[in-house]
């Protein structure tokens, strides 16, 4: 094993003396569950939760750019017009796992002007049509097929309920896969109110099976901006419920909460938070001192990053391209811009279909992986005139211009797989000369005036979220990392977490890992008494220091 830094150490020896001082709600928990389980063969892992102290969660302080798009830019009137102008970035991006089956188009009454009412009675939802809950519920039932872990957890936890009392408001994308989520959520004992971070991503047929069950849904696929924000304050704002947990992803809701209703803010017990953006948005908050409730940044979990990172794009590239182009990869010229997790996934799955995969990098040793990898590592002006594909990864802006698209040949692809729809120029493709045709849904042809065509995909947004699915498994990895989250705040003793952002305990990290192995019948190596002396580890986790890089 490499010595570790002396800043690693340092870490390591504050990380050990907080270790008395607190014992994590959710490992014990979870070890409880887990050695109740023996089908999952991990009595072991379970038994180090409840004899193992435990880490205090070690803070990570992300530097962050200045970023003008801080809690600040929240409009202060809640006027209609001025709210739809603040919808986030976020919440145009589609992130959704599956396209909802349930076209809006046929039906164009907005659901705020339709009285609704469930088959208990209750009309305290607004979805596209209530009538869909049979088949919402078939959705659900497919999805739970592969989130296996979540529903085991589900299953262990639901005579212990340690979500009893805890009201939780969500906004998520609502999906099958969400749902699993939200109902494994009320199977522990939460009560739960729940609107969509996303204006288009809602599976409408699933927000009214969640109706049904008597989940307050508020939420339709294609929901204006006005919508967007009615929804999230009918959440919050209702008689008789006051929320005492979140669960974001984007930071819309929290940002709503924030601003506009703070004497309720002020009394949250715990803010889980999916995305970037939404993480990004808490560390600022925290950094001006004006977050006054503990958060857990689950986005940055090891097994969060890996899985929607990595893997997810790994296996849903090819889907979105060949979706909306049905093109061939074997020969074909790609390059990828930024050689982090998301480009590795690309390039991976890329090279395996006999792709030629170049490379853009800034950063030296991303670079040289690519190139350990097999790849060529190139500036884009290099390759651009020969390049069949670019694909853009790198969180930046402005990675591919207008004058590079200008020099890009005939029948090119061009698409997205970063956060936001700026690492393409596509605001200086519309400009007079060029013409626009939508040859398909999310596909365009770009015409420059000599007849030669680039084809832009989801208009630089996404492609992998705005054209294809992501795989249930990966959601079932950052579902069951919520869940925890959320037990973990909600049954922390005061004092435990502080007015500030956190990451995941490891030991939670490991456990949302081990819980997802039963599902490929993976049988773990165990330390003997010998070898856990040799490498300074408890037997049964944490298996790495949290500076280790996996
Ligand atoms: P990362 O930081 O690991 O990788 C980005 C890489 O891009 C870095 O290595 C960086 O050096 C490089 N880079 C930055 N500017 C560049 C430039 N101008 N030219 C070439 N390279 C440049 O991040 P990641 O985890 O790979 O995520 C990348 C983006 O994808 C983020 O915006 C993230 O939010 C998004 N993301 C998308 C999905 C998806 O399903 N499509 C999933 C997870 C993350």
């Amino acid at each position: 094993m490499s010595e570790p830094t002396g800043e690693a150490k340092l870490e390591m020896k504050q990380a050990s003396k907080e270790v008395k001082e607190s014992e994590n709600v959710a490992e014990k928990y979870s070890a409880m569950t887990v050695s109740k389980n023996s089908e999952m063969g991990m009595g072991e892992l379970s038994s180090a939760f409840s004899a193992v102290p435990t880490h205090k969660p070690v803070k990570k302080q992300i530097q962050f750019v200045e970023d003008k798009q801080e809690f600040s830019r929240f409009p202060t009137k809640a006027g209609r017009r001025s709210l739809s102008r603040s919808i986030s970035q976020s919440s145009t991006d589609s992130y959704s796992s599956a396209a909802s089956y349930t076209d809006s188009s046929d039906d164009e009454t907005s659901p705020r002007d339709k009285t609704q009412v469930n088959s208990k009675g209750s009309s305290d939802f607004c979805v596209k049509n209530i009538k869909q809950a049979e088949f919402g519920r078939r959705e659900i039932e497919i999805a739970e097929q592969d989130m296996s872990a979540l529903i085991s957890l589900r299953k262990r936890a639901q005579s212990e309920k340690p979500l009893a009392g805890a009201k939780i408001v969500g906004c998520t994308h609502i999906t099958a896969q969400t749902a699993v989520l939200i109902e494994t959520l009320v199977a522990l004992g939460a009560q739960c109110r729940w609107t969509a971070c996303n204006i288009y991503s809602t599976q409408n047929e699933v927000a009214a099976a969640l109706s049904e069950t008597g989940v307050a849904v508020f939420a339709w696929k294609g929901e204006s901006e006005d919508d967007f924000w009615w929804c999230i304050d009918r959440c919050v704002n209702t008689e008789g419920w006051q929320p005492n947990m979140i669960l974001d992803d984007g930071g819309d809701l929290t940002h709503w909460m924030y601003k506009k209703y703070p004497n309720v803010f002020k009394k949250i017990r715990g803010i889980v938070e999916e995305s970037v953006t939404g993480v990004h948005r808490l560390y600022q908050l925290s950094k001006a001192g004006k977050l006054c409730v503990p958060a857990m940044n689950v986005n940055d979990s090891v097994t969060k990053q890996k899985f929607d990172n990595l893997y997810c794009c790994r296996e849903s590239i090819l889907d979105g391209l060949k979706r909306t182009t049905d093109v061939m990869f074997g020969g074909k010229q790609v390059v990828v811009c930024g050689y982090g997790e998301v480009g590795k996934g690309c390039c991976a799955a890329l090279k395996a279909l006999g792709a030629i995969v170049y490379v853009t990098e800034i950063d030296p040793i991303c670079a040289l992986q690519a190139c350990m990898d097999g790849f060529r590592v190139v500036k884009l002006n290099e390759v651009i005139r020969q390049v069949d594909v670019i694909i853009t990864c790198t969180g930046n802006k402005n990675v591919v211009t207008r004058d590079q698209l200008d020099r890009m040949k005939n029948g090119s692809i061009v698409c997205n797989m970063g956060h936001s729809n700026t690492e393409i120029d596509v605001a200086s493709l519309r400009t007079p000369e060029l013409t626009w045709e939508r040859v398909r849904s999310q596909v365009d042809h770009v015409i420059w005036p000599d007849g030669k065509r680039v084809i832009l995909l989801a208009e630089g947004r996404l492609l992998n979220l705005s054209c294809s699915t992501v795989p249930t498994f990966v959601l079932s990895i950052t579902a069951t990392t919520q869940a925890l989250a959320l037990i973990e705040l909600y049954n922390a003793p005061e004092g435990r977490y502080k007015q500030d952002v956190y990451l995941l305990p490891k030991k939670m990290d490991e456990y949302v890992a081990s819980l997802h192995l039963a599902t490929f019948d993976a049988h773990l190596t165990e330390l003997s008494d010998e070898q856990a002396k040799y490498l300074g580890l408890n037997k049964n986790g944490p298996f790495k220091p949290n500076y280790y890089r996996y």
